[in-house]
């Protein structure tokens, strides 16, 4: 009973200066994330101990970066308001990797950036919408880009699918259903579905990266609720130098 009463003045005080919206998410934010790729609750969640070093560097030789705004959680003004991949400071037309084999899902290779005005009017209704719808997202800002299904492979708790963005070409007659290697090129990186693109300069090029794990309560994307100060060793735990 003391203890139950502790609790709850513990839930009001930390309330008041952190402001958490339930105990749950209290009980969260108190957890050690220390390793973790995503960490929703104490079921939702994925240790890195059964993925380390699995893959290899999308685009080898570039890194994790340090940046924080290069990372996932990072805040951005399209999307649902924040990043939900690793960019990658690979430059024009640099050869990308598949992180990890599997099936391809999309690959878009004759897909075209819009004018820069057809750019613009696109972003500023997403941030009248306060969030990039699916379509927008998918279709104008990602550019050409490769999907790829990892299914079970990765780790039997999700189905884990990785995005490669941005790319300048993707590697001739790779088509969706085709199945890739780890390590296989799937394209070159370069600035497709970004403002650059849209101005057809060649600036601002890099490998927008994203990892997604699907179950049946959701989708989870690599470092979604992970530490700033965590962020960068967590995700490079993935991949083997
Ligand atoms: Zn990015």
């Amino acid at each position: 009973m003391k203890n139950k009463y502790l609790y709850i003045l513990n839930v009001l005080f930390l309330g008041a200066c952190a402001a958490p919206s339930s105990n749950l998410e209290l009980l969260d934010s108190q957890a050690d994330k220390t390793g973790y790729l995503f960490y929703k609750n104490s079921d939702i969640n994925l240790h890195i101990s059964e993925l380390k070093d699995k893959l290899v560097f999308p685009a080898k030789g570039y890194g994790v970066p340090d940046n924080l705004n290069l990372l996932p959680n990072a805040k951005r003004a399209y999307r649902s308001g924040y990043h939900m991949g690793v960019d990658f400071s690979s430059p024009m037309n640099y050869p990308i990797r598949a992180v990890y084999g599997g099936i391809i899902v999309r690959s878009n290779a004759h897909q075209q950036d819009v004018d820069i005005n057809t750019y613009n009017y696109f972003l500023n209704l997403s941030s009248l919408l306060d969030r990039t719808p699916d379509d927008i997202y998918n279709f104008i800002l990602l550019g050409k880009s490769i999907i790829i299904d990892h299914g079970y492979n990765i780790t039997d708790k999700y189905r884990t699918i990785t995005v490669y963005s941005h790319l300048d070409s993707i590697s001739e007659g790779l088509v969706v259903g085709d199945l890739v290697k780890k390590g296989d090129i799937i394209g070159m990186s370069g600035n497709t579905g970004t403002s650059s693109g849209a101005l057809q300069n060649y600036k601002g090029a890099h490998l927008h990266w994203e990892m997604f794990f699907d179950d049946s309560s959701g989708r989870y994307f690599v470092g979604q609720n992970i530490p700033d100060d965590i962020l960068k060793q967590n995700i490079e735990l993935l991949f083997i130098n």
